[in-house]
């Protein structure tokens, strides 16, 4: 039993039963090293559910990114263009080759990589430098990005992408699982995704020779010898067999795991009575009102996208909740003990990447002020997720009443 004002989180780890199962068999065979069954089996699972042909698995999602950029020939002083609005190990595996990120802002229909804006900033750089090494693009909370588009531009320009799907393994484009778009692709088991494994990641490809690669950096670089020899920078960023068996249990409740924070976004849309945000009302600066409207939006699937929703995610409006902003409720559900967050905060506003270069139009700048994250993970009990609506509705009629 859990007391009345335990925590509530954001995204918490859910066990599924099976995990310890496969962690005893590592134990039994003494397989307990970055080699064996499990980490055979882990890679074998994410190759079926995708449909890549090739899985490493790895220490961590930022190892995985690290690798791709190693993979796709990035070097000291290239370029590399990057999704501003997103979590920084996105980035900063660009400053661990010593290259420059080129960021690029968000659409409103996705929240993800501006297709527009990225042929903008291709053309530019071109003329300004030279072409650009890699493209990362992300799927943020989720909801895939415009990869019809942005994988068309990336071969007009004949540039490699990197498929950032950390936050939305589950996640798919007309029943094309997101970890299958572009040339490498990468997923995080890190804590607080969808599933876990404590910490770790993996890079899928449809190229046996790059993950072939991708494996052999990841266990220092050795070459065929006897003895311990180098001719390349390697690193230890294989995962381990202990690790990796959580993975596989982790696998077999992954649909179940998606469909139960379908669930959670569903409630919370009805509960707040929210509004799908769409391109127009997007301007929240303009002060549009809508009389109909709670002052709640919630991002809607476009046709033929489907969102794991790893996290709920809402905008407010505050001309039409009359004044009450995303800082407001963060602060309400603080006193109930409710771990809330604001949207990512873009990498083109933060202090270590501010002066690099940026292409936008204040879509990400918009949500990163007005949005929230509300809790999401698959573990949250219906009176949970009472309370969390409750607590909202609290702050939004208090502030209603006229005085
Ligand atoms: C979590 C996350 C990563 C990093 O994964 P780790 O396994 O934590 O290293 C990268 N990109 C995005 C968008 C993420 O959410």
């Amino acid at each position: 039993m859990k007391s009345a004002n335990s925590r509530i989180y954001l995204s918490s780890p859910h066990m599924g039963g099976e995990e310890l199962d496969y962690v005893h068999d590592a134990f039994t065979n003494n397989w307990i090293a970055p080699l064996g069954a499990n980490v055979d089996g882990f890679e074998n699972d994410l190759q079926d559910y995708t449909g890549r042909k090739y899985a490493g698995v790895v220490t961590s999602g930022t190892a995985a990114l690290h690798l791709a950029l190693i993979l796709c020939g990035v070097k000291s002083g290239d370029e590399v263009i990057c999704q501003s609005m997103t979590f920084a190990a996105s980035a900063n595996p660009i400053l661990y080759q010593g290259a420059v990120p080129v960021f690029v802002d968000s659409e409103p229909e996705t929240w993800n990589m501006d297709p527009e804006l990225l042929e903008r900033a291709i053309w530019d750089r071109i003329q300004k430098k030279e072409k650009p090494k890699a493209i990362i693009v992300v799927h943020l909370y989720g909801m895939p990005a415009q990869m019809d588009a942005i994988l068309r531009i990336a071969k007009k320009y004949n540039i490699p992408v990197i498929e950032d799907a950390a936050e939305a393994l589950g996640s798919s484009i007309n029943d094309q699982k997101c970890g299958t778009f572009g040339l490498l692709s990468v997923l995080s088991f890190n804590g607080n995704k969808i599933i876990t494994t404590s910490g770790g990641g993996a890079l899928l490809s449809d190229q046996q020779d790059l993950i072939d690669k991708a494996r052999f950096l990841a266990t220092q670089a050795r070459d065929e010898a006897p003895h311990y020899q180098h001719s390349e920078l390697g690193f230890n960023y294989r995962m381990s067999n202990i690790v990796a068996g959580i993975g596989r249990g982790q696998m077999k409740v992954l649909d179940q795991r998606v469909s139960a924070r379908r669930k959670n976004h569903d409630f919370y849309f009805e509960a707040l009575e929210g509004s799908w945000l769409d391109g127009v009302n997007m301007d929240l600066e303009s002060g549009i009102q809508n009389s109909d409207s709670s002052g709640i939006y919630f991002l809607e699937e476009p046709e033929g996208y489907f969102s794991n929703r790893w996290l709920t995610t809402i905008v407010i409006n505050p001309v039409e909740t009359g004044g009450i902003t995303n800082n407001d409720i963060r602060l309400a559900m603080e006193e109930e003990n409710i771990e809330t967050r604001p949207l990512w905060k873009p990498m083109h506003q933060q202090p270590l990447y501010k002066n690099f270069p940026y292409y936008g139009r204040g879509v990400s700048d918009i949500l990163f002020d007005h949005g929230l994250c509300l809790p999401s993970g698959s573990n949250l009990s219906n009176d949970d997720k009472e309370k969390i609506a409750d607590t909202i509705k609290k702050v939004l009629r208090v502030k209603r009443v006229p005085t």
